[in-house]
């Protein structure tokens, strides 16, 4: 049976895998991500002559932007990011070139979605949504199993949803559009605003319902837009106890009914992920299986 490759590339981390799926991990490795040469370098040498040599293909979920259309010149590459010394970064091509392999690439969150739909909470459906709540927010898109890549991607974290009655005030933080959903609900706005790492805010404060009041007007907003069968939220910021219950909630009463005829026996509509963390480095996996 084939192997293939998958790296999770993120603006933190590298993580690459090489096996079949979830329980059949043949090699793995996980280091920081440095500049794009030594981050590059230490993912190329895991596949050509590393543990996950065995790969014949090697799918990466790419954080962004970045550039997916084959048509574009700068295929593959990291587009304008704040992350100092990315900007232009030739992430796909510098990997094949180096491994000799054939890369697939996506979206960091498209690869999650897909992964989710292969292997996790997606499983049997041909249209989900896959949200992250880390320090951005994100989300990936797959519909009629393809995901959606546009001439960019989409960057539904930054789509402007109502305030919160009790969360007039705050200007919220991303550098685009102040009070997106990226701007309201990230990690980043949340610490912006209560001066205290997520983590650290009791469960009993009234950060998360303003957190899952955006949220869920996020995922209804999906919903409505891709005709979705499930959202799962995934990301650091979501495993507070009770918080993805809360948004299903809230977007099932957001739609009222919209739609309800069409919504899927297998309920809830919002849900964790399967792969749990394991979303984005599967889904770059699956990526590499189901890129002929
Ligand atoms: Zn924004």
């Amino acid at each position: 049976m084939a192997v293939y490759g998958g790296i999770d590339a993120g603006g933190t981390s590298f993580r690459c895998v090489a096996g079949t799926g979830p329980d059949a991990i043949l090699a793995e490795v996980a280091f920081p991500t440095t500049t794009p040469g030594e981050t590059l370098a230490r993912a190329a040498a895991f596949f050509s002559d590393g543990p996950g040599a065995g790969a014949t293909r090697i799918g990466i979920g790419c954080f962004g932007p970045v550039a997916l259309s084959r048509a574009d010149p700068a295929y593959g590459h990291i587009l304008e990011t704040p992350k100092p010394g990315w900007a232009g970064a030739d992430v796909a091509g510098t990997l094949a070139r180096a491994t000799g392999k054939p890369v697939a690439l996506d979206t960091d969150v498209n690869a999650a979605a897909r992964g989710e739909r292969r292997w996790g909470a997606g499983q049997g459906l041909d249209d989900v949504c896959y949200i992250t709540v880390g320090t951005g927010i994100g989300a990936g898109i797959v519909t009629g199993g393809r995901t959606i890549q546009g001439v960019l991607h989409p960057e539904a974290g930054h789509i402007r949803v109502p305030r919160h009655p009790h969360d007039l005030d705050y200007p919220g933080c991303c550098p685009f559009h102040g009070d997106c959903v990226e701007g309201l609900a990230s990690a980043a706005a949340l610490f912006d605003r209560w001066k205290l790492p997520p983590d650290s805010l009791p469960d009993d404060h009234p950060a998360w319902d303003i957190e899952a009041h955006y949220l869920a007007h996020l995922a209804a907003t999906l919903v409505l837009i891709t005709a979705t069968a499930r959202v799962i939220l995934g990301g650091g910021v979501m495993a507070r106890a009770g918080l993805v219950e809360a948004v299903n909630i809230k977007t099932v009463s957001l739609l009222a009914g919209y739609g309800s005829s069409a919504l899927r026996p297998q309920a809830p509509l919002v849900v964790a992920p399967g792969l749990r963390l394991r979303a984005g480095v599967l889904g770059a996996l699956a990526l590499a299986i189901e890129t002929a």
